[in-house]
């Protein structure tokens, strides 16, 4: 698929991929459904409302009524106690009908993302946010992955695109994007340059790169100059300017230099949301399949999944 004109880069778009994950879940569910007899739940635990939250989680919420899910919303006071976040998380864990647990970042500064980290139950972790799910990614098990990370790669994979043997560069390093992009990446056997905010000359290793993943939070920050010719580049950024959406890619000048660029919005956010609910599948099957005290039993290499 190419641009409106014809002309100009492939647009790598989200939404027929999500369409497609969207089916398989739905699917899964009904299968859980009637093998089970209740409908899998996600809890979305948010910590004092704010208005970008809400609107990112309301999406959430939808799309699990869409596919059969039953999404919870959780909703802790703005001014609650660390100590009642973590009692709300226990609860959660303990409440067999919910498989997974998200918790909307950023939390009020009064709150140590420790505080989240040290109670969920990596069994329901499906944003991957536990250590032992960034470990078990790091070594190459199943566990949950970063979603929006998961994203970013799926959507190349799905999209056909070559990653195997591939010079690739990712700009950010962050726990939830940048650095599990880059190690899933490195899974596809990509060669990996992860950049970040010290890193002396951006455009030097971008000029290089086959395919670029950028999730920086900075408007523009990579221009079609800093490009390579025929360079596929997923935007994970967004970003609010002048009340627009925006990415990390100057879409504008990129689309001159690249093969294929997602746009933003409609490029790794809707993929996202989707595989979200992919995790969460995942998770109540296990749970439910799991004998009680050995949900985090026998470690499973990647691919060797049924
Ligand atoms: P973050 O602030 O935690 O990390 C940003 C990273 O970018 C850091 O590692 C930093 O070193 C690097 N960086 C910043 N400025 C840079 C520069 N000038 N040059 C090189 N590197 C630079 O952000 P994050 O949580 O990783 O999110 C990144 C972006 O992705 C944000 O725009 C965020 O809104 C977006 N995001 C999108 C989704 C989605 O579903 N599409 C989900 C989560 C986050």
């Amino acid at each position: 698929m190419t641009s409106a004109s014809g002309k100009g880069p492939r647009l790598l778009l989200g939404a027929p991929i999500a369409a497609e994950i969207r089916a398989t879940v739905e699917r899964e569910v009904s299968a859980f459904r009637g093998k089970r007899g209740y409908a899998p739940a996600l809890a979305v635990l948010i910590v004092g409302r704010d208005a970008p939250s809400a609107v990112y989680l309301n999406q959430i919420l939808k799309s699990c009524a869409k596919v059969g899910i039953e999404g919870r919303l959780v909703e802790v006071p703005g001014r609650a106690s660390a100590a009642a976040v973590r009692a709300e998380i226990e609860r959660l864990n303990a409440d067999t009908q919910v498989a997974g647990i998200i918790v909307q970042m950023p939390l009020p500064k009064r709150i140590p993302l420790s505080t989240v980290i040290d109670t969920l139950d990596p069994a329901k972790d499906i944003d991957g946010l536990h250590p032992r799910n960034a470990g078990l990614m790091t070594l190459g098990y199943e566990g949950f992955l970063p979603t929006t990370a998961h994203a970013a790669v799926e959507l190349l994979k799905r999209s056909g695109i070559q990653i195997a043997g591939m010079r690739a560069v990712v700009v950010g390093r962050s726990n939830v994007v940048g650095k599990p992009a880059a190690l899933l990446l490195l899974r596809e056997n990509a060669t990996v340059t992860i950049c970040h905010s010290r890193t002396a000359d951006l455009a030097r290793h971008l000029k290089d790169a086959e395919i670029v993943i950028v999730a920086a939070g900075s408007p523009g920050l990579v221009t079609g100059r800093m490009l390579r010719k025929g360079a596929v580049v997923v935007d994970v950024g967004i970003n609010v300017v002048d009340d627009r959406l925006v990415g990390d890619v100057d879409f504008a000048s990129a689309s001159k230099v690249a093969s294929a660029i997602t746009p933003v919005p409609g490029g790794v956010g809707p993929v996202t949301n989707a595989l979200l609910l992919t995790h969460l599948v995942r998770a109540a099957q296990d749970q439910a399949q799991a004998s009680p005290g050995h949900r985090n039993g026998a470690l499973q290499p990647v691919g060797s999944r049924q």
